[in-house]
């Protein structure tokens, strides 16, 4: 039997505390207005996650709309040409919508139902959850605005698109660095004035305590899924399992279930950008600090001063930052290793994937595949790596033409 993901043993039961502490990090730190709408979050999703009929509704709602289970796929060519442990791809490109973050919108429009709120909003940096927001709303028929940064909107017209098609309103943000992380103010604020009535479906394991556990818990079905998969096919769990890391909710969701089992090495991977020189890179975990992003204490890209840094990546879904809390108790305590993996290996995975496997994987995933070849390099060939590839490359497809054309130029 399938076990559900909310049977996911955690290692350590308590965690987060009932200050949503993971170890030193995560917790609330927001305006009073918005204590009272996170306590009623906290409080009713406490409540569905043991109501039989919501886990119901939603198992049906993954199975149907999403099209769960995703597949476990061996990468046959990718391995003979790596030459050592077996390469497995958990599939979430093939969900609808293209990517993992439909399994905690349509968690959290749910939620949105279950609370009597009438209205969502979210943020979004690429499209992705703002499309994957869009399409829970439409099919709940909730009214929804979708935040995004001016210059986003600019740079992910596809994806404005079909938001809008599906019914949403974007509001362009021209504040600040008009990106993701102004894209989160301005919904934080719309929320300040909007808690009665209004839902806010973050888009990632980040922000104010229950958000982490909230997204983690929804996208825990991935790394559900995996074990189940792993032992029908294998008899055993994986040698090790790879995931990329934005605001951490994929890599969440693929690694929670693993947690406690300490014999299953985790790697989590940031965007390493160009190289390792502030606001040339999104590795949050590798290079920045702990402090206060978006309303939770976790590692953070800033300057002496505090000041959060510009960040760059390839891939807009990694270009963030901060990260969520819960990664940074992984890295404290050592369970989960993160890597940094820079654009131009990325690209360069991107394009043997396509080619090799007929896969077009989402630049962030080829963050994870890219990084994958290299713990499947480090290994036996009877040794099994499961690979996250969280999204489709489609999306990418222009940016990556770009990239190369401006590269053979030079
Ligand atoms: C948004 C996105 C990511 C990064 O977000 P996480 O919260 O770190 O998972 C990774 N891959 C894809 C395909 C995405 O759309």
């Amino acid at each position: 039997m399938p076990t559900s993901f909310l049977d996911a043993p955690s290692p350590d039961a308590s965690l987060p505390d009932e200050n949503g502490r993971f170890g030193e990090f995560g917790g609330r730190y927001v305006p009073e207005t918005l204590v009272q709408a996170l306590d009623q979050l906290e409080a009713e999703y406490n409540k569905a996650k043991n109501d039989p009929e919501f886990m119901e509704q939603l198992k049906v709602l993954l199975r149907d709309f999403v099209g769960r289970p995703s597949p476990m796929y061996f990468a046959k060519r990718l391995t003979e040409q790596t030459g050592g442990a077996q390469i497995w791809f958990k599939r979430e490109d093939v969900n609808h919508t293209g990517a993992h973050k439909i399994n905690s919108t349509l968690g959290q429009a749910l939620l949105t139902q279950r609370m009597g709120k009438t209205r969502v909003i979210a943020e979004t940096g690429a499209g992705q959850h703002g499309v994957a927001t869009a399409t829970a709303c439409a099919h709940f028929g909730l009214p929804c605005v979708v935040y995004m940064g001016e210059e986003d909107v600019r740079r992910q017209s596809p994806n404005v698109q079909s938001m809008r098609m599906m019914g949403a309103e974007i509001r362009p943000v021209t504040t600040g660095s008009r990106t993701l992380r102004d894209a989160v103010n301005e919904a934080m604020r719309d929320w300040m004035g909007s808690v009665e009535n209004t839902h806010y479906i973050l888009g990632s394991v980040v922000g104010p305590h229950p958000f982490p556990v909230i997204v983690r818990d929804f996208q825990a079905i991935i790394g559900e899924e995996t074990i189940d998969q792993s032992m029908e096919r294998f008899g055993r769990l994986p040698d090790a399992v790879v995931a990329c890391v934005g605001g951490g909710s994929n890599a969440a969701g693929m690694f929670f279930p693993f947690v406690a089992r300490t014999d299953v090495p985790l790697i989590g991977v940031e965007a390493g950008g160009h190289n390792d020189t502030p606001g040339q890179h999104a590795s949050s975990l590798t290079y920045g600090r702990p402090g206060v992003l978006h309303g939770s204490f976790s590692y953070v890209l800033q300057d002496d001063d505090g000041q959060t840094d510009d960040v760059h990546s390839a891939s807009a879904g990694l270009d963030y930052p901060g990260v969520g809390p819960e990664h940074s108790h992984w890295k404290k305590t050592g369970r989960v290793e993160y890597r940094s993996c820079r654009d131009d290996e990325a690209l360069a995975t991107f394009d043997m994937i396509a080619k090799t496997e007929g896969i077009l994987p989402a630049l962030e995933s080829s963050h994870a595949i890219a990084k994958g070849i290299e713990v499947a390099k480090e290994r036996n060939k009877d040794e099994i790596v499961v690979v996250c590839l969280s999204g489709r490359g489609d999306k990418d497809a222009a940016e990556i033409q770009r990239l190369q054309s401006e590269r053979d130029a030079s």
